[in-house]
C-alpha cells in the first residue's frame, strides 16, 4: 500500500462520523425511571419497560431531551419543534424489545456546523483547496446533518472466544442495566477530509459536550463512540465514491489511524481496478488492519415505523429559551476570551479552554495571580502539569491539585527561582505528594542560584575549558553559546539560573 501523503495526492478523501454520546449524567433511562449506572451489580437496574415486557408503556425522559437540545444550541442546530419517534426493529438480545426506539427523518437538531481549527502536521493531510495562515493552518467548516435521540441496547459480554468477540464464544452474557440509556447520535455532513480533522471534530465535539455537563465522553468506556464513513474520489471530481463504514474506532489514534488505513486500502482497490463495496469493516488494533464485518443493510431491513406508544413531540418555544439560558460559555468563546484578557497564546488559549476541569483550575489561579503570570500559568498547566498527570494515570478532574500550588509554582518560575527543568520535578512531587511547591523547592535545595557573583566564576572556568567552542562563537556561530551554557549548568549542578549564564557568557566572549 502506498503512504497517505502519495495518496493524497491523487485521491481526495470524503469523510462523514456518526457519533453516539450516552447522557451519563443523568439520573434515569430514556423511558422508564430505572437509574443510570453501569458500575451496579448486573441486570439490578431494570423495570418491565428496559425488559420490553408486554404492555409496558415508554414515557420520554424530559431532562434528556434538554440535553439534546443543548447539544444542538451548541453546535450551531436548528432545534426542530415538531418531530417523533421511531421504531428500528431487529432481532438480537441486546435489545429485549426487538426494537430501538429512536428518531425518523426529522430529528429535534437539524443543519449544524463547527469550525475547526486545523494546524501543525496534521494541516498538511489537507489539499491546498482551503485558506492558510502563514503557518499553514486553515479553518474548516463541517456540516451536522442532525442530532438525534434514541436509546442504548444491553452490553454483551461473549466468553471463551478470542478478544472477547461472539465468533468462537462459549457463551454469552447479558447486563440490561445499559439497556435504555439515553443516547444521542450526531451525524455530520461528509465535509471532512483528512484523517486529522476528523480527529480534531471528534476532538472538538467531546470538549462541547464535556462543557455542557452532557456526558463524561469516555471513549476508553464506551460513552462516547464514533464510526467513520469513507470514501475517495479523483482530486477535481465531484461524485462521490462508495464508502465503507469503519466500527471500533474507540480512540482518537485509532480514529486517525484507522481512517488512514482505509484511505490507503481503498486507493490501492481503485488503483487496481476494483470496486469498493459499501461494507461495514472493522478497526482491528492488534493487526492495524481494516476486516470486513457485513454488507451493507438498508433502512428497509429495519423496518422503520413511526412509535404508536410516544406521542409527537412539540417543543414549546419557552422549552427552548429555557434550554439557551443555561448554555455556558463553550470552549471557542473562552478561547477568544483568555487570547483577549490574558494575552495568551491562540493554541495554548484553545488548549485551557477545550477541557473544563483545566479552564476551572486556570481561572481559579488567576483569580489570585497578576495577570502578568498568566503565560507561565498556562506553561505550567500544558507543558508541565498535564504530562505529570497523564503520566499518573490523573487527569485535571480527579487530580486534588489547588490554584495555591500551581500558582506557587509560577510565580517560582516566573522569579527565575527554579529552573523550568526544575519546574517539571517540581510538578512532579507536587502531584504525587500533595506539598505546596515552595516546601518542595526547599526540601530539595532546589533554589536556583541568580547571584552573578556565585556564577561568574563557573562561566570563568568554562571559557577557560573549552577553547574551541569559545573560538567557533567569535568566529560568528552563534548557536554554540547552547553548549557552554549547558557546561555551565552542569558544573553548577543545574542550579545555575540559564538565562544569566547566557548574559555572563556573551559579555565575556563579546
Ligand atoms: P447510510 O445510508 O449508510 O446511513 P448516510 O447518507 O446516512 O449513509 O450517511 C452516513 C454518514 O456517512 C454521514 O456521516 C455522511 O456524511 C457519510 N457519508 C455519506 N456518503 C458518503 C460518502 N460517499 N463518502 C463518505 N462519507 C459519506
Ligand atoms: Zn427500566
Ligand atoms: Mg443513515
Amino acid at each position: 500500500m502506498k503512504e497517505l501523503s502519495e495518496v493524497l495526492r491523487d485521491w481526495e478523501p470524503v469523510i462523514g462520523l456518526e457519533i453516539h454520546t450516552e447522557l451519563t449524567t443523568l439520573q434515569t433511562k430514556m423511558f422508564c425511571g430505572c437509574r443510570l449506572s453501569h458500575d451496579d451489580e448486573p441486570n439490578t437496574n431494570v423495570c418491565p419497560v428496559c425488559l420490553g415486557m408486554p404492555g409496558a408503556l415508554p414515557v420520554p425522559n424530559k431532562a434528556a431531551i434538554q440535553s439534546i437540545v443543548l447539544a444542538g444550541l451548541a453546535t450551531n442546530c436548528d432545534i426542530m419543534r415538531h418531530s417523533m419517534f421511531y421504531r428500528k426493529n431487529y432481532f438480537y438480545p441486546d435489545m429485549a424489545k426487538n426494537f430501538q426506539t429512536t428518531q425518523g427523518p426529522i430529528a429535534f437538531c437539524m443543519n449544524g456546523w463547527l469550525d475547526l481549527e486545523v494546524s501543525g502536521p496534521g494541516s498538511r493531510e489537507r489539499a491546498d483547496d482551503v485558506t492558510r495562515d502563514e503557518d499553514g493552518g486553515y479553518v474548516a467548516r463541517v456540516g451536522i446533518e442532525r442530532i438525534h435521540m434514541e436509546e442504548d441496547a444491553a452490553k454483551m459480554v461473549h466468553v471463551g472466544g478470542v478478544d472477547g468477540r461472539i465468533d468462537g464464544a462459549e457463551y454469552s452474557l447479558i447486563d440490561y442495566n445499559r439497556a435504555g440509556t439515553p443516547l444521542i447520535e450526531l451525524v455530520t455532513k461528509p465535509d471532512l477530509r483528512s484523517p486529522e480533522e476528523a480527529r480534531l471534530f471528534m476532538e472538538k465535539l467531546r470538549q462541547i459536550f464535556l462543557t455542557l455537563g452532557i456526558s463524561d465522553c469516555s471513549m476508553e468506556n464506551g460513552s462516547m463512540r464514533c464510526d467513520g464513513n469513507v470514501s475517495l474520489r479523483r482530486r477535481g471530481t465531484e461524485r462521490l465514491g462508495t464508502k465503507t463504514e469503519l466500527k471500533n474506532l474507540n480512540s482518537f489514534k485509532s480514529l486517525h489511524d484507522g481512517l488512514e488505513y482505509e484511505i490507503r486500502r481503498q486507493a490501492e482497490v481503485l488503483e487496481e481496478g476494483g470496486v469498493v463495496y459499501q461494507e461495514t469493516r472493522h478497526w482491528e488494533t492488534s493487526t492495524r488492519r481494516t476486516l470486513v464485518m457485513r454488507t451493507k443493510e438498508t433502512a428497509d431491513d429495519y423496518r422503520f415505523f413511526p412509535e404508536p406508544d410516544l406521542a409527537p413531540f412539540d417543543l414549546p418555544d419557552a422549552f427552548v429559551e429555557e434550554v439557551r439560558g443555561r448554555l455556558p460559555e463553550l470552549p471557542d468563546a473562552r478561547r477568544d476570551r483568555y487570547v483577549a484578557t490574558f494575552g495568551l497564546r491562540r493554541a495554548d488559549a484553545r488548549q485551557l479552554a477545550g477541557d473544563p476541569a483545566v479552564a476551572e483550575l486556570f481561572e481559579q489561579v488567576m483569580a489570585q495571580a497578576k495577570p502578568e503570570l498568566a503565560r507561565t500559568v498556562a506553561n505550567v498547566i500544558i507543558n508541565d502539569l498535564t504530562g505529570v498527570l497523564n503520566a499518573a494515570g490523573q487527569t485535571f478532574a480527579t487530580a486534588s491539585l489547588t490554584a495555591d500550588q500551581v500558582r506557587g509554582l509560577a510565580e517560582l518560575l516566573a522569579s527565575d527561582a527554579i529552573t523550568s527543568r526544575q519546574g517539571r520535578e517540581v510538578a512532579e512531587a507536587m502531584v504525587q505528594t500533595g506539598e505546596d511547591p515552595a516546601r518542595i523547592v526547599d526540601e530539595r535545595g532546589m533554589r536556583q542560584v541568580s547571584d552573578t557573583s556565585a556564577l561568574a566564576p563557573i562561566v570563568d572556568q568554562v571559557i577557560a575549558a573549552c577553547p574551541d567552542q569559545v573560538a567557533q562563537y567569535r568566529g560568528g556561530n552563534a548557536k554554540v553559546i547552547g553548549y557552554l551554557i549547558g557546561q555551565c549548568m552542569k558544573a553548577s549542578r543545574g542550579k545555575g539560573n540559564p538565562k544569566l549564564f547566557n548574559q555572563l557568557l556573551a559579555e565575556r566572549m563579546a
